[in-house]
């Protein structure tokens, strides 16, 4: 038998309700802040993503799904969303008719990481991103949307983390002071951070190898460093959130794992995911748009791991899986053409209906109503073909009535309450 491939799954009926009551609440909430879907292809050529997220990051160096198509141009099957969106924006140039532009995504990612619990090969994001705009309430937007939105999922312990990776004029003086203090305790890095201290020391930050933490226990802290309008910047992201009661904590090792971010970072970060905390990353990439080839455009935005909000949601598949309003036994040829007319009119009607296709009694398919939970049945045999008239039982207050043959999609469209 044929297996799916190791970090790859299925979300199966049972599941998936989960996954539209996720994806539905994100829809509703992002439309209701001016946001609009962008949907953007699966593979993009290579170079996109290498360029944007940074030839050292792990995702470009290791976990790319990269490969000639067969004409020999490479392609990579997309890792994140953001420099597809940002290639669309420039590529139709969007920023001519308004620069402001609110985008979201909703889709499957691939990258290569070792499979586990919360980490995935194929993994599903809720993007948004904000292009155009300069302030930071922008970003501030957006971190109280995405706490809105863990609350209407009734996430419990959802904390975001905050920082500023400063800009091009302050960034270059912090990494100078970084790189020096990993240079004295190069001896205790892992072989990856010894690479990063040299070609992206911010990354040794989040390192997650204990012996890492360790050695960099007492590093300088990037907000020491930030220039004027950064601190600006931040302090306003900071009091803004305050003001509209947004519980938030500094960390000044969140780095992210990309390249492309400046100023103000974030982390929406849970305490019931294990290792794999993070449920939601994102923030500003001011330099993304020009540096693929667009106009100097600020953008900021938020990438949530679908995989890992499903499990931390409050609502479990089960609360959301709806039982069918009727279950419709026929018994008998004749009856079961008449019965699979109405259910096919009742489904058209908004009426979620049952009924077996095949030959079974009474009793049987008097279980499976009972299985699926179906509220209401509606029975037709024999007797009740030549009585002309259909017995409709409530299976909650056991009451029944009869209906007549040439009434019962009216009349159960008026009785079953929706
Ligand atoms: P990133 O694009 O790396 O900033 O990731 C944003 C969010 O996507 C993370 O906070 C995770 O929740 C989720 N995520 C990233 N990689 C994976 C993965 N391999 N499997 C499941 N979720 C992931």
């Amino acid at each position: 038998m044929i297996q799916l491939i190791r970090g790859f799954k299925d979300i199966l009926p049972g599941e998936v309700e989960l996954w539209q009551k996720i994806e539905n609440t994100a829809r509703t909430l992002f439309e209701n802040f001016g946001f609009k879907e962008i949907r953007i292809p699966i593979m993009e050529k290579t170079e996109l993503f290498s360029r944007s997220i940074g030839e050292e990051t792990d995702i470009v160096q290791k976990e790319m799904y990269t490969f000639p198509d067969r004409k020999g141009d490479l392609v990579t099957l997309r890792p994140e969303a953001t420099a597809s969106i940002v290639r669309s924006y420039i590529q139709h140039k969007m920023y001519a008719a308004n620069p402001v532009q609110k985008l979201y995504v909703i889709g499957p990612m691939f990258r290569r990481e070792r499979p586990q619990k919360g980490r995935y090969r194929q993994f599903y994001q809720i993007d948004a991103e904000i292009l155009g705009v300069a302030s930071p309430l922008a970003d501030i937007q957006l971190i109280f949307m995405l706490v809105k939105l863990f609350s209407l999922l009734q996430v419990e312990n959802a904390l975001p983390h905050i920082n500023s990776l400063g800009c091009p004029d302050c960034r270059p003086g912090f990494k100078a002071d970084l790189t020096a203090f990993l240079s004295d305790r190069a001896d205790k890095l892992c072989s990856d951070c010894v690479r990063r201290s040299i070609k992206n020391p911010l990354r040794v930050l989040d390192c997650k190898v204990p012996a890492c933490q360790e050695a960099i226990a007492g590093s300088p802290s990037i907000l020491d460093t930030l220039c004027d309008p950064c601190r600006k910047d931040f302090d306003t992201v900071k009091t803004m959130l305050e003001q509209m009661n947004i519980t938030y904590v500094v960390n000044p090792r969140l780095v992210r794992g990309l390249d492309y971010y400046n100023r103000t970072t974030f982390e929406i970060q849970t305490g019931d995911l294990g290792a794999q905390n993070a449920v939601a990353g994102g923030g500003r990439y001011d330099g993304l748009v020009q540096m693929l080839g667009g106009p100097d455009q600020p953008a900021t935005g938020f990438a949530i791991g679908f995989d890992r909000l499903a499990e931390v949601s409050g609502f479990r598949p089960e609360d959301l899986i709806r039982s069918p309003d009727l279950y419709i036994a026929a018994l008998g040829e004749k009856s079961r053409s008449i019965a699979f007319n109405w259910h096919c009119e009742m489904s058209l009607k908004g009426i979620r209906s049952e009924m077996d296709f095949q030959n079974r009694s009474l009793k049987s398919q008097m279980k499976r109503a009972d299985k699926l939970g179906a509220n209401h049945v509606l029975i037709l045999g024999d007797e009740e073909l030549k009585e002309g008239a259909a017995l409709f039982r409530n299976m909650k207050t056991k009451e029944q009535s009869k209906i007549v043959l040439s009434e019962v999609v009216d009349r159960i469209n008026k009785l079953i309450p929706r």
